[in-house]
């Protein structure tokens, strides 16, 4: 079995996995994994390891770190699709991961590569579900998590895994992207430390397994979800690279990326054709989309350009009230995902997607991730019931 490699997708300098690095020491950017004579072969294991020869085909059993993640239902109403507008959309469900988000599908590999390269700690800088998912799986694994987090901003609700799964919180001074820039600081100086933070090349890695089971199930024309870090823009992208080189399918489905409207860097640079991305300060009622300075934008970009993708923008209105539906459709998830269905309504309206294309839409979280945003209902007495 060949090793895989670390490769720089901008300049191609390689590095050997046993060599932990996440950015390249030549142009300064984020690691790709690559599988030299990778093959399409399915394992008996389930879940995301199902896919073990396209994602760590290397990596020893004994060393895997797994909660049985992965394996997520596809949805269909009749609700969604009147609402969109669209016959033949279903929904996928990474809200039934072990911590509540597809996070799980990333953190299984990269944990497991914690394990197999015997660190003692990890680490991340995350108020939402990277850190529940990094604390969960890395207390599995027997390995001692930290989480940075900024001393403003931040909700309880949303740490509230991380800490009852026992991760030491670190306060942070200033804001997330401080909490970020001590992450980077800490690793540089300690080899105590694995990154756990998106910079993580293996968490994209364990994403793509989102995009195998889809192609496995369906063939679709258009397959959205929210983009915020760009972590999943750029695994999709690569799982049908994957996929179109070993000829297992021949139509490629159109990316579809939603960001919120206060959230969108990512929509600008693509839409201006920008030669890098402008940060901004990132304002919108889905938390998990609050980014406004998305570190994964060039391998984001490779997947809109290969897929002939789409980035769109919806407003936090739009993306309430696509939850109201997909949570009274009886299925549920968190707001962030709401933005996928949200978007492929708007591309519906303005007659971009037909209603007879075929659509997945990727709902990231599940419905008890947020709990803040409660729509109005009305309570009633017994005796309005008879
Ligand atoms: C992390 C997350 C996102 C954003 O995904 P990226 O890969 O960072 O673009 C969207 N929704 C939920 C629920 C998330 O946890
Ligand atoms: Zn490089």
């Amino acid at each position: 079995m060949v090793n895989s490699i670390l490769k720089c997708p901008v300049c191609g300098n390689e590095y050997d996995i046993n060599r932990v690095k996440y950015t390249c020491d030549n142009c300064g950017n984020i690691l790709d994994v690559i599988h030299p004579d990778m093959e399409y072969s399915l394992t008996k294991m389930k879940g995301v390891w199902k896919y073990k020869n396209m994602i760590h085909p290397a990596i020893n059993q004994n060393d895997i770190i797994t909660k049985m993640e992965g394996d997520t239902n596809l949805y269909r109403s009749s609700r969604i699709s009147e609402f969109t507008g669209i016959k033949n959309i279903s929904l996928k469900h990474e809200g039934e991961n072990p911590t509540g988000s597809f996070k799980d599908r990333g953190m299984t590999v990269a944990v497991s590569e914690a394990n197999r390269l015997k660190y003692k700690k990890t680490l991340c800088a995350s108020t939402g579900n990277t850190s529940a998912a990094a604390a969960s799986y890395s207390a599995f694994a027997g390995i001692e998590s930290y989480v940075m987090i900024p001393e403003k901003n931040v909700s309880a609700n949303k740490l509230f895994q991380a800490i009852a799964y026992g991760a030491k919180i670190v306060n942070i001074e200033g804001d997330f992207d401080n909490a970020m820039k001590s992450v980077k600081d800490v690793v540089s100086h300690s080899n105590n430390f694995y990154l756990l933070n998106s910079l993580n090349p293996w968490r994209i890695e364990g994403q793509k397994t989102i995009i195998y089971e889809i192609m496995e199930k369906e063939s679709p024309d258009f397959i959205s979800f929210p983009a915020g870090n760009l972590g999943n823009t750029s695994a999709f992208g690569k799982a049908l690279m994957d996929l179109k080189s070993l000829g297992i399918i021949n139509k490629i489905p159109r990316l579809v990326a939603i960001q919120a409207e206060g959230a969108s860097p990512f929509y600008n640079y693509i839409k201006n054709k920008a030669e890098n991305i402008i940060p901004v300060h990132a304002e919108t009622v889905a938390s998990a989309i609050k980014i406004g300075n998305p570190v994964n934008f060039k391998k984001a970009r490779r997947a809109i350009e290969f897929t002939d993708g789409i980035v769109e923008k919806v407003s936090d209105d739009e993306i309430l009230k696509s939850k109201v539906e997909i949570d009274r459709a009886g299925i549920g998830c968190e707001p962030a995902s709401a933005a996928a269905v949200a978007g492929i309504k708007k591309l519906k309206d303005n007659g971009i997607i037909d209603k007879s294309d075929n659509v997945v839409s990727i709902l990231t979280g599940n419905i008890l991730k947020d709990v803040s945003i409660i729509p109005p209902y009305k309570e009633l007495k017994l005796s309005e019931i008879l």
